[in-house]
């Protein structure tokens, strides 16, 4: 290239002699021979503006320094086109051509990769409810996608929010205890002691986070390792996978199968391969993050079913993070919830995760809890200390206050914890109904607020991209029929998408739901 020999002999060069390639900004392939890379400051930016241009064959390395000396912190070249050339996009540590993407680089504003999205979370900068709850409100379409309900949490529940912020109790409004406030876990305890068959010791064996997805977080993150192994069970509620690779673990798959065919079948027809599941165990193998009720299939895992998955994790010594927000939500006599920390041997290696967003249908109120041995429990204490420290006192207050009026009403009519899924039952018979009316084969779940259902009779003329099927149904179904639902390959590693590219998934916890369909 012309204007690289150009640059190896410009006074420019000789000014800037002091610059060499550095590793911080790009690889050598990337800043090609004899390039000149600023390390610090306004060398920095200078410097790869420079070479941006200069790669981009638009520029001598003389006009690019005088240039860089005048715009160094904006790149109109990057905001017009919204585009880098693939191999800028290397040396900025971007995977995609994707303008969001480099935004968070922060590519077009300052052109200096120490205003990049770190190296760790390249790769997950996609997310499912991001995209759809933006498509679905740019389109005005009903969202039977993102898994919330639509009407008012239980009276008892909202008189307890009120009562907190309004308590004039000063300490009510300050931060709590980092491991939770003292009342919550210790109704947390309550609660959970019968149903784990142990005294749960509320000050070391109760973690209070934002949302179950802060328990995740500190759960994973405080024990994954670089190079561990974590067995995730497809399809699986997204969030599993970046929280892994960005501790640095390493996600291994292994896929629920459906078993049978048919109009309707059921959640309980989609099975593990005993063989397969054991095939994933190894000595690397730190983790499993088990999900039941599962989302998104609904599936309540079987004692038979837990026992196995019980008995590999104690021959190979490995921690289960039992993932059970949907705890409360099972469909017949038949199903029954189980605790998988309540297997022999179990609880001392098992993290159980619940969440007050879906117990009490205040999903915006983000609180959630882990339960486990202390030793486990520490290991997320210990990242959630430097994390958000703490979850606001006034929600960890009301929801203390909804769950010890919910321990007085168990075994009641009132009772909210069984009175949700008797009141869900119908409308998700009602569901399966109307969509097998629409020739669409649901998939019945025996659990949480979730369908999916294969639309593959469905006949609809898709674009031909490259993304998933679903995706591009999906897409279809908001653009043109004002629905938005969730594409279950979201759930499904890169080797598993086929598994879910002819289900979409709704839910069902939604009162204006059947009326728009
Ligand atoms: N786990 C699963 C399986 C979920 O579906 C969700 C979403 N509710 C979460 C965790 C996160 O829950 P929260 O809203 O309490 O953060
Ligand atoms: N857990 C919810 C679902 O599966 C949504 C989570 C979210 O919106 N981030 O629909």
């Amino acid at each position: 290239m012309a204007h690289l020999r150009d640059m190896r002999t410009s006074t420019t060069t000789k000014k800037c002699a002091s610059l060499r390639v550095s590793k911080k900004v790009g690889s050598a392939k990337a800043a090609p021979r004899g390039a000149v890379v600023g390390r610090v400051g306004e060398r920095h930016n200078l410097g790869q503006l420079y070479i941006y241009r200069m790669l981009k064959g638009q520029l001598s390395c003389r006009s690019a320094v005088r240039l860089g000396r005048q715009i160094h912190s904006s790149c109109p070249q990057v905001q017009r086109s919204n585009r880098l050339p693939g191999h800028l996009q290397n040396f900025c540590g971007c995977r995609e051509d994707n303008r969001s993407s480099l935004l968070s680089l922060g590519v077009s504003r300052k052109m200096s990769t120490k205003f990049g999205l770190a190296k760790r979370l390249v790769g997950t900068e996609k997310n499912i409810w991001v995209d759809i709850s933006k498509m679905a409100v740019a389109h005005n379409a009903t969202n039977l996608g993102q898994g919330f309900p639509d009407f008012m949490a239980p009276d008892h529940v909202v008189q307890s929010i009120k009562d907190a912020v309004a308590d004039t109790n000063p300490s009510v409004h300050q931060y709590a205890r980092s491991s939770g406030l003292p009342r919550l876990v210790q109704t947390l305890s309550k609660l959970y002691t019968p149903h784990l068959g142990r005294a749960v010791d509320p000050m070391t064996e109760v973690l209070v986070s934002v949302g179950a997805y802060g328990a995740l977080y500190c759960c994973i993150q405080g024990l994954v390792n670089p190079g561990d192994e974590v067995i995730i069970i497809e399809p699986f509620f997204d969030c599993y996978q970046p929280m892994v690779t960005v501790a640095g673990g390493i996600p291994v798959f292994v896929p629920l199968r459906p078993t049978k065919e048919g109009e309707v079948t059921s959640s309980a027809d989609w099975k593990l391969d005993s063989a397969e599941l054991a095939s994933k165990f190894n000595s690397k193998t730190k983790l499993i993050i088990f999900n039941t009720p599962n989302n998104p299939l609904g599936k309540v895992f079987s004692l038979e079913e837990m026992t196995e998955i019980a008995d590999l994790c104690k021959k190979h010594d490995v921690v289960c993070i039992s993932d059970e927000v949907y705890e409360w939500m099972t469909y017949g006599e038949n199903v029954k919830h189980i605790k998988i920390a309540t297997l022999p041997g179990m609880w001392d290696r098992t993290i159980t995760i619940g969440s007050a967003g879906k117990t009490f249908s205040v999903t915006g109120w983000k609180l959630g809890w882990s339960l486990g041995p202390a030793s486990l429990i520490n290991c997320a204490q210990v990242v959630h200390q430097n994390c958000t420290y703490t979850a606001p006192t006034p929600i960890q207050e009301a929801v203390a206050r909804g769950l010890e009026l919910e321990i007085s009403r168990v075994g009641t009519p009132e009772s909210y914890l069984t009175s949700l899924a008797q009141e869900l039952l119908p409308k998700r018979d009602n569901l399966a109904h109307v969509l097998a009316g629409l020739g669409m084969k649901p998939v019945v779940p025996d659990g949480g607020y979730f369908m999916m259902a294969d639309y593959s009779n469905i006949d609809v003329d898709l674009p031909d991209t490259d993304e998933a099927k679903d995706f591009r149904f999906v897409e279809w179904l908001i653009k043109n029929k004002k629905l938005a639902v969730i594409p279950p390959t979201a759930f499904y590693s890169a080797e598993h998408k086929h598994l879910g590219e002819n289900y979409i998934r709704f839910c069902f916890i939604k009162v204006r739901m059947v009326n728009h369909l």
